[in-house]
């Protein structure tokens, strides 16, 4: 009977997701979604040096902020559980003492500074560290000796001492491994937790797991997973391992190179949907090579068989091109609201609750204390939108819409090789003209209208009116045009800014 689909994404709770852990969990849930299947979150706590408070939370919390949703996992209930390894301590002890009862594991008494020893040895004679199996077939009567006197062991499976082991992989087709390299491996530490690769084989094996994908760094463990399953005579899932992800300079990726923590992508504005079809084309592409692709369009175009073994690079511009888009595909309303708590940690507005948001829509300018309202920040993120890479950038980007006196050195306003007396002037013609127009109608087009109407009866150059005109709206070599920025900024704001170039200049 063909085994329904159910995967899991299995992590160990470190406090933070690794961008590659994002990649497994979305190819998971594109396989689940694509076939028809149920996705389980499962927490490996067993293999942990110590305990990271709120670790599992921030990782529902991170996931959820993604959209990867799930059928079952320790936030949900579900038939399968409980989903948090260090709750199933009593499971794994069943698991092997069926295995030793059956002579297929074995307990090793041999202590720590023996195997130390050992391992010391191994090395000066540059051979791989193996457990030299003194334990495995100690009589009955030593074992009960040694369990009276309380001496304590870890169960280690009997593994095969010769001849090969054959795994398959969706992917890489069939992989030979040499029983001869394989150690016999510790499947309970003398502490009574079990090691990952017990804890996941009984567990994949409990939770009726059809596919297993995970990262290439778990295939040298693969045939040892195997060798479970054969000695409790299940049938293994499905296996698929994921290649790894490289730097550009074709390194690992490590926390120490910038930022592999979805988090840290998050908190610099990141939108879930960039980083998430950003990661799935590391290591897959679609048959018809689309590129930006919606959560549903992945889910359709999903095939395991399109993924790749080569490894992948990380591009960081990739990412960046990923997130201008979908930026730019926002609604301003949409992109606005994203954008406030960021203006919020930029000084700009004053932290706001999104409880407060939904009654008021009104801000407060940070530095001056006047009131914002949401229409106004909405003006400004527009005429953002199209170069915005990221939401951090977005408080650099604006903060000159914000703020009544900003600082700029007055050459700033000089278009070329224009004199000081000639900008002067010319700002104080721009304030003529804008004076006329009546506040009633003031839009960019009849603010340029107005202004080019001025220039050419003038018989002036336009840069000569337009780059000192925008320079003293914004304090910027960089922005966007002088009548959209005057637009926004309302006729008495832009008027009050053209004075105040125009006194700066004697
Ligand atoms: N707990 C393992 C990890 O942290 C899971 C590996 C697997 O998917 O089997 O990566």
């Amino acid at each position: 009977m063909p085994k329904n689909i159910r995967l899991r994404f299995a992590p160990s709770p470190t406090g933070w997701l690794h961008i590659g852990s994002l990649r497994t969990v979305l190819f998971n849930y594109l396989i689940t979604k694509s076939l028809g299947g149920a996705l389980i979150l499962r927490i490996e706590d067993t293999d942990q040096k110590r305990e990271v408070a709120g670790a599992v939370e921030k990782l529902i919390d991170i996931l959820d902020w993604l959209g990867i949703k799930f059928d079952e996992g320790p936030h949900i209930a579900g038939e399968f559980g409980p989903y948090t390894q260090s709750q199933r301590l009593e499971i794994y002890k069943k698991y092997s003492d069926e295995l030793l009862a059956a002579g297929k594991a074995y307990r090793c008494f041999c202590a720590g500074e023996r195997l130390d020893d050992m391992r010391q040895r191994q090395q000066a004679q540059k051979l791989p560290p193996r457990y030299d199996r003194t334990c495995r077939d100690l009589p009955e009567t030593e074992i009960e000796r040694k369990l009276d006197a309380g001496e304590k062991f870890v169960i280690r499976q009997k593994m095969p001492l010769e001849g090969e082991i054959i795994v398959h992989d969706e992917l890489r087709g069939q992989i030979k491994f040499m029983a001869a390299d394989l150690d016999d491996q510790v499947l309970i530490k003398s502490n009574g937790i079990p090691t990952y690769q017990f804890a996941s084989v009984v567990d994949d094996h409990l939770m009726q797991i059809s596919h297993v994908l995970r990262g290439d760094e778990w295939l040298s463990s693969f045939p040892k997973n195997i060798l479970l399953y054969q000695a409790f005579g299940w049938e293994p899932p499905k296996f698929i391992h994921l290649p790894l992800i490289l730097n550009k300079g074709g390194g690992k990726l490590s926390k120490r190179q910038g930022d592999v923590a979805v988090e840290d992508f998050r908190a610099k504005g990141y939108l879930p949907e960039a980083l998430l079809n950003f990661v799935a084309l590391q290591g897959w592409h679609p048959k018809d090579d689309q590129e930006v692709m919606t959560m549903e369009e992945m889910i359709e175009k999903f095939r395991i068989e399109n993924l790749g073994i080569s490894p992948a690079v990380f591009d960081i511009e990739k990412l960046d091109y990923f997130n201008g888009w979908y930026i730019r595909h926002k609604t301003v309303e949409e992109l606005t609201k994203l954008c406030l708590p960021f203006l919020a940690e930029a000084g700009i507005i004053e932290e706001f609750s999104i409880f407060n948001f939904q009654f008021s829509m009104k801000f407060k300018n940070k530095k001056t204390g006047k009131e914002i309202n949401f229409e106004y920040i909405k003006k400004v993120i527009a005429l953002e939108q199209e170069r915005l890479k990221k939401l951090s950038d977005i408080g650099e980007a604006t903060r000159f819409f914000f703020e009544d006196k900003f600082e700029y050195e007055p050459e700033l306003l000089i278009w070329k090789k224009m004199d000081m007396a000639q900008v002067k002037n010319n700002l104080e013609e721009i304030h003529r003209a804008l004076e006329k127009i009546p506040a009633g109608s003031w839009t960019n087009d009849s603010i340029e209208d107005a202004l080019m109407a001025h220039i050419q009866a003038r018989g002036g150059k336009v840069g000569e009116y337009l780059w000192p005109m925008r320079a003293a709206l914004t304090g910027r070599q960089a922005s966007p045009g002088p009548f959209d920025v005057a637009e926004v900024l309302g006729k008495e704001g832009s008027l009050n800014r053209v004075r105040l170039a125009a006194d700066k200049l004697e």
